[in-house]
């Protein structure tokens, strides 16, 4: 995949990094799955928008209305990305790790246990997807199966002996596509085996809303969450859409200024609607970078960016694949529709001292360790971590097969600096 070129313009692209041996080299990026660089069209609109700051909802200044219809556009555009129903609230939060710690403070409480709904959760969740439903609700880690399909009887037996047992499910909560494999589960079939036991689901979009097109009003998810510095937009801000009655009468996200209707010495009423959850000055520009993001990805083709992320997963698997003592991860056999994120494992070589020798003798950006999914590496049998190339719209072929022919070379003739894994050192 020598020749494949971007598909749209992202900044940074032309950084030059230091070697071991003291060359600078361009940097290849294969770290997008945990932060993608930020599309040229998004840069353009955050230094057009910048001039324009001043405070939103808060004050009658031109400047104040003009920020504040710009931050209500963007929440508008956001949402529309995501195929927002009418009924459907679209809030700006800070990322999705935010997004779901807001939700699973607005799942139902049952009157009679005093405790929040049930949610269910697949083994394979990002720590983000998994730990705020632990933390604040009833909630079931189920371990999926070899094949997709068997995944999916195990959430539909989980939810059938929920109902069995007079304890339904409220909430199932599913990634949209698996930070470690980029597989995914058919989401519209889980929707409907989670609607027919009366729960709802919420998507973990962090790695599908940047890859695929996705609609709430198509595949019938009740919330996705996603963030803003994996969609091609800068950090700070990510995004929670989905159905306003749980929103509505959930507990404040954070209590304070905006959030509230009026205000006494010991009680307050909250506001329903976005502003119940976004108290404190909010992030307009992120907002604004984010809405850019939206905009440019919906106006591209589909088809094109789906080519091009997975020609270039393809030339990943294949080629780390065809290489002695390297093992490429998967979770299912029969994955659907894996976005471009490829994880693998060098026999003999620990992946903190892969990433460090990509990094410094190849000038190559990759993500080692266990990904903030510890129960999935875990059941993979990959408890000592492994290490992760991911690409995105921004990503040239020749940066995949620098890394192809990187690892083939450690595989051959082992790393030239000694590595210093634990402080993440080189040492010549
Ligand atoms: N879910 C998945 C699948 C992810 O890949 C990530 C980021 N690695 C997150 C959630 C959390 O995203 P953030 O750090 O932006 O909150």
């Amino acid at each position: 995949v020598h020749d494949v070129a971007p598909v749209l313009p992202v900044v940074g692209a032309d950084t030059l990094v230091p070697l071991v041996d003291g060359r600078r080299v361009p940097y290849a990026n294969l770290d997008v799955a945990a932060s993608a660089p930020a599309l040229q069209a998004v840069a353009d609109r955050v230094t057009q928008v910048l001039p324009l700051y001043a405070s939103v909802h808060r004050g009658a200044g031109y400047l104040s209305q003009v920020s504040t219809a710009l931050y209500e556009q963007a929440r508008r555009t956001i949402g529309t990305f995501v195929g927002a129903r009418e009924e459907h609230l679209t809030l700006v939060t800070r990322n999705t790790t935010d997004s779901l710690n807001l939700l699973a403070g607005c799942v139902p409480v049952d009157q009679a246990t005093g405790a929040r709904g049930r949610v269910l959760v697949l083994d394979i969740e990002h720590h983000a997807n998994l730990l705020p439903w632990q933390r604040v609700t009833d909630a079931t880690v189920v371990t999926g199966g070899h094949t997709v399909a068997a995944t999916c009887e195990e959430i539909a037996d989980e939810l059938a002996a929920g109902l069995a047992e007079g304890r339904p499910y409220a909430l199932v909560a599913l990634t949209g596509a698996s930070n470690v494999t980029g597989e995914s589960l058919p989401v519209a079939d889980v929707v409907a085996l989670a609607h027919d036991a009366g729960a709802r689901v919420v998507l973990d979009g962090a790695q599908l809303v940047p890859h695929r097109r996705f609609s709430l009003a198509a595949t019938g998810v009740d919330y996705v969450a996603f963030s803003g510095h994996k969609t091609y937009a800068p950090f700070g801000a990510g995004a929670l859409v989905g159905r306003r009655d749980w929103l509505d009468a959930g507990t404040p996200y954070l209590a304070g200024g905006g959030a509230v209707r009026r205000v006494r010495a010991t009680t307050t009423d909250w506001h329903e609607g976005p502003a119940r959850h976004e108290a404190g000055s909010p992030n307009v520009l992120g907002a604004v970078a984010l809405a850019a993001a939206c905009d440019e990805l919906a106006a591209l083709d589909t088809t094109v960016a789906r080519e091009h992320e997975d020609a270039l997963r393809r030339r990943l698997v294949d080629g780390l694949g065809a290489l002695d003592r390297v093992e490429v991860v998967h979770v299912w056999d029969d994955a659907v529709d894996p976005v471009g994120v490829v994880t693998f494992t060098v026999t003999g070589y620990d992946p903190g001292l892969v990433a460090a020798y990509l990094s410094a003798e190849h000038g190559i950006g990759v993500r080692d360790g266990r990904f903030c999914a510890h129960p999935l590496l875990g059941r993979l049998g990959f408890d000592a971590g492994a290490v992760r190339a991911s690409v995105g719209l921004g990503t040239a072929g020749e940066e995949v097969e620098r890394l192809v022919a990187a690892v083939g070379a450690l595989v051959c003739d082992g790393p030239q600096a000694r590595y210093d894994v634990v402080d993440n050192l080189w040492v010549v």
